[in-house]
């Protein structure tokens, strides 16, 4: 029997608000004295009241709307209770049935749409820090805004999983909303995984939650080597357990930390203490006017204003700086589109680090020849002079230099400005 897995992401997202969640302190706690960005209501103080950061539920709406979520008109704050040391108030400020956002999706390159359950709002929590046989607690991160993305179980393997993934988080830097960062946390990704047997309609009966996945690299592993043990446990007649399980980069193993709950466990009811909230369609309309271009509309715009080929589209669109670098520069209006994507994509620029539109516009003043043609132009007409002139092929191959030359010359019949030395590279190339 061959069996398949059933594969969904929860994506937590820190916001890069000023301030925090329900209080004023500051938000951005990263590498900061421990317990020094706290007050009574992030360190859950009795009598001590939250208010809503109004920025942090804008920029949650406006991912939404940038994941094609419908958003809730009506929403509201809901506690979810359990205990845990890094959790001071013994429940977390999130959402459970009327998140701000539902029902978004995101077409990967293959075409195959993935759809993104909800997206809602909720409270980090403190940080845990293990040292010498003592649990240390900073509270400078509690409180602070996280968005929590929730995907339904559409990925086929992991490859998509990490297209995905990838695309979520330049949709985030696109809107500037967080640096998404896996590394300092910024970004957090629990995959929801169970194996069945292929075809089998039903989800399985169970469902594990692997945790603390901080790179690409160690989503792919984790998960991979999760599929193997479930595979291998279904394979001698048993059924995995449910529960929520780590992953050990130095083992490359996913180990066993607690059983899952079940949403009941967490005894959600209403936030008492903030008021459900109204929005108007036209507010939401005007954050959607709001949004910025987002990768897939730059894509777009590549290919069809620009021209650009697919492949050049992706890339471009996909790096914010290279694309801003690239409209600034075709703004100017001195090179085609064609050949500055080609500098950039190709990383044939040279000179500083991040150049500025006018340092890229006079690297090619200094190199248009060599840059003029579009290298996609030159390999065609090669190939097409190649196939027309078997005997200077044939001449060049036994060891006549001159015959190359003929073949140079009739290239640039077809392209005067492209470089000779690129042309004899192509033409080596495409004989040898
Ligand atoms: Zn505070
Ligand atoms: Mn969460």
């Amino acid at each position: 029997m061959s069996y398949e897995a059933v594969l969904g992401f929860e994506v937590h997202i820190e916001l890069a608000t000023k301030s925090k969640m329900f209080c004023g302190c500051p938000a951005d706690h990263f590498g900061k004295i421990p317990n020094t960005q706290t007050c009574p209501v992030c360190l859950g103080l009795p009598g001590a009241l939250p208010v809503p950061n109004a920025k942090a539920i804008e920029w949650c709406i406006k991912l939404g709307l940038a994941l094609n979520c419908r958003i809730n008109l009506f929403s509201k704050f809901d506690r979810k209770n359990y205990f845990y040391p890094d959790l001071p108030k013994g429940y977390q400020i999130s959402q459970y049935d009327q998140p701000f956002c539902i029902s978004g999706f995101l077409d990967l390159d293959s075409g195959r749409r993935i759809y993104i359950t909800r997206v809602h709002m909720e409270e980090d929590t403190g940080k845990l820090q293990h040292d010498s046989g003592q649990t240390l607690i900073d509270f400078n991160r509690s409180g602070v805004p996280l968005v929590e993305i929730v995907t339904d179980p559409d990925f086929k393997n992991i490859e998509e999983a990490v297209e995905f993934l990838k695309k979520v988080q330049l949709i985030i830097r696109c809107l500037e909303i967080s640096s998404a960062d896996m590394e300092k946390g910024s970004m957090r990704l629990e995959a929801n995984i169970s194996v069945r047997p292929t075809g089998q309609k039903e989800l399985p009966k169970f469902k594990i939650e692997i945790k603390n996945l901080n790179s690409f690299r160690f989503v792919k592993k984790a998960v991979e080597y999760e599929i193997n043990r479930q595979t291998d446990l279904l394979e001698s007649g048993r059924t995995p357990v449910q529960e929520t399980r780590g992953y050990n980069e130095n083992t490359g193993q996913t180990f066993s930390q607690r059983s899952k709950e079940d949403a009941h466990d967490y005894r959600y009811f209403p936030e008492p203490d903030i008021p459900p909230f109204e929005f108007t369609k036209e507010q939401i309309d005007a954050w959607r006017q709001e949004l910025p271009e987002l990768p897939e509309f730059k894509k777009k715009l590549l290919m069809d204003k620009y021209q650009l080929s697919l492949s050049n589209a992706q890339i471009m669109s996909s790096n914010i700086d290279m694309y801003n670098l690239f409209i600034q520069t075709e703004k100017l209006g001195q090179y085609p589109a064609k050949m500055i994507a080609d500098v950039l994509v190709n990383k044939r620029y040279s000179g500083t680090e991040t150049p500025t539109s006018d340092e890229l516009n006079a690297f090619l003043n200094q190199n248009s020849t060599a840059m003029a043609v579009d290298p996609e132009e030159i390999l065609k007409v090669v190939q097409k002079v190649i196939s027309q002139n078997p005997k200077a092929v044939s001449d060049f191959k036994s060891g006549k230099e001159q015959a190359v030359f003929f073949l140079i010359g009739q290239v640039k019949r077809d392209l005067k400005s492209a470089d000779t030395q690129v042309i004899l590279e192509n033409i080596k190339k495409n004989i040898f």
